[in-house]
């Protein structure tokens, strides 16, 4: 049987953090990694799925309530709002250019249409992407201040 060779060590210090980050990590398979974004999605707490991680409208838990994991130290600054817009660009933008161009309603139709759409999407999406982020960073072991490369 052929031994595979050793991969090549890490060289910079960006590869040796990323590598000794890969060890923290607190979930090993894509599945539990989308099982902790899952949970986020629903505000609940990563690791246990019954406390919540997001209280209020966009407030993180410092720590569960039913197994006591802490939130406090992961800063998800924003990455939330980079999830709402870019999933909002996403969904909303063929719905719109689809709109002009079956009915070419005025310009005020589609201001009286879009903006409370949006205004609607971002405040029932903004919480839950925020429990996504922080669901995301959790499991990745990641607090959003780590050494910018
Ligand atoms: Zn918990």
């Amino acid at each position: 049987m052929e031994i595979p060779p050793n991969p090549t060590p890490p060289e910079t210090q960006w590869e040796r953090d990323w590598a000794a980050q890969r060890r923290l990590r607190r979930v090993t398979s894509l599945s539990s990694l989308a099982r902790c974004v899952g949970r986020g999605f629903r505000k609940r707490c990563p690791k246990c799925g019954k406390g919540a991680v997001v209280s209020g409208f966009l407030l993180p838990n410092a720590a569960c309530a039913n197994c006591g994991e802490g939130y406090s130290h992961i800063r998800t600054d924003d990455f939330a709002p980079w999830i709402s817009i870019m999933l909002l660009a996403h969904l909303l933008m063929p719905a719109m250019i689809s709109v002009e161009r079956l009915w070419h309603p005025p310009f005020w139709l589609h201001l009286l249409i879009w903006v409370p759409v949006s205004i609607e999407f971002v405040v029932v999406f903004l919480p839950r992407a925020k429990g996504m982020a922080l669901g995301l960073m959790w499991a990745l072991n990641i607090r959003g201040d780590e050494h910018q490369y």
